[in-house]
């Protein structure tokens, strides 16, 4: 059963593939370095996202070796609004890696991809089957439906056994398949466009004869998820710290520490609240000290912005101030500089930073 379903993806694959930038290749093969870009890019997020994303990263670094001579500074900036920041270093770092060790050329076993920085196991198998041609699995979350769809895996999905199982089919599929990439691809894209989350559209299904879900009318039960989880809700203060100088009014931002939430980043200097009942002028106050060593004055309230991030829901309030007494000094960020709301662009800025310089520049031009 495993050969007949690989061939059917294979020959499903020619017919049906979306047309994306990374599937482009006027050589024919897939360029190693931009299937590892784009498989990056691609998880946890929609694949319309990625592709303008995907052309602009392409365009500034065409190759690895442009990668790993980039600033960190220059790839977190073109990285911005995507999210999951750490994808872009870890990217870097391994770019820094190959590039070093490695003679510009990525490593074509499994093994040693996996001692890169940011490639799991899933990655590994779309670069060594996608551009390597490879009989090597992939599993990611398209074709953990289809797996579990085809075979009717009845046990929860994020169980470890259910993955060793879901994994066990993947590699005995590409094992059998004439044409490991391209199956692959298939399973893949079998999972974003037809066998979908909701209202799977089997009766266009190049694999319907042999799915056991469909066979039973379970469909739509499968795969099995684990409980959900309420997603936790954060309060945030953050100071908008103006400075007067001659002609201008400049800001302050800080440079997130590497390590941790949106490592790199610049954002105006916050904390989370401590208590439901702290008062978040307080909670402002503290963070700032504890971030830069100086109290500041607040003022009044700046903007109110919302933002979900995977693990918990945040709401950001910032507040304009001036620093009250002290110096400002990288006490827990990275780095500080003053800068203008223009500058401000420059640098890479997380999303709900960028909604309060976007409610700033509204109420500069309001006035
Ligand atoms: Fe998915 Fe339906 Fe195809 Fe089964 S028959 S793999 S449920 S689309």
């Amino acid at each position: 059963m495993h050969k007949q379903i690989a061939d059917r993806l294979t020959v499903w694959q020619a017919q049906q593939l979306r047309e994306l930038p990374w599937r482009r290749d006027p050589a024919g093969a897939r360029n190693a370095y931009a299937v590892w870009v784009s498989e990056v890019m691609a998880q946890q997020t929609r694949l319309s996202v990625v592709a303008a994303y995907f052309n602009r990263w392409m365009e500034q670094f065409p190759t690895l070796e442009t990668l790993a001579r980039a600033d960190q500074q220059e790839v977190l900036k073109l990285w911005e609004g995507l999210g999951y920041y750490s994808r872009a270093r870890n990217l870097h770092r391994a770019a820094r890696i190959v590039a070093s060790e490695c003679d510009g050329q990525l490593p074509r076993t499994r093994a040693e991809l996996l001692s890169l920085p940011g490639i799991g196991e899933y990655t590994a198998g779309a670069i060594l089957s996608l551009a390597f041609g490879q009989h090597e699995p992939v599993l990611d979350g398209n074709a953990k439906r289809v797996i579990s769809r085809l075979w009717d895996i009845d046990a929860r999905i994020d169980l470890r056994s259910t993955e060793s199982q879901l994994w066990g089919h993947s590699r005995k599929m590409v094992e059998a398949a004439s044409a490991p990439g391209a199956m692959n691809e298939g399973l893949m894209e079998l999972g974003a466009i037809v066998c979908r989350r909701r209202n799977p559209l089997c009766d266009s299904c190049p694999v319907q004869s042999f799915c056991l879900a469909h066979g039973r009318g379970v469909q739509e039960e499968r795969p099995v998820r684990a409980p959900v989880q309420q997603v936790p809700h954060v309060e945030f203060a953050a100071a908008i710290i103006w400075e007067d100088v001659p002609g201008q009014s400049r800001l302050l931002i800080s440079q997130r520490p590497e390590r941790g939430l949106l490592g790199g980043l610049w954002s105006f200097p916050n904390g989370a609240r401590e208590a439901d009942d702290e008062d978040l002028q307080v909670c402002l106050r503290r963070a700032v000290r504890e971030s830069l060593g100086v109290s500041v004055a607040v003022g009044e309230r700046a903007a109110k912005v919302e933002h979900a991030f995977t693990h918990f829901r945040m709401t950001l309030t910032a507040f304009h101030a001036r620093i009250s007494a002290g110096e400002p000094l990288a006490v827990g960020v990275t780095n500080w500089c003053w800068t203008s709301l223009d500058d401000i662009e420059k640098f890479p800025c997380p999303v709900p930073d960028r909604k309060i310089i976007a409610a700033l520049r509204d109420f500069a031009e309001s006035t």
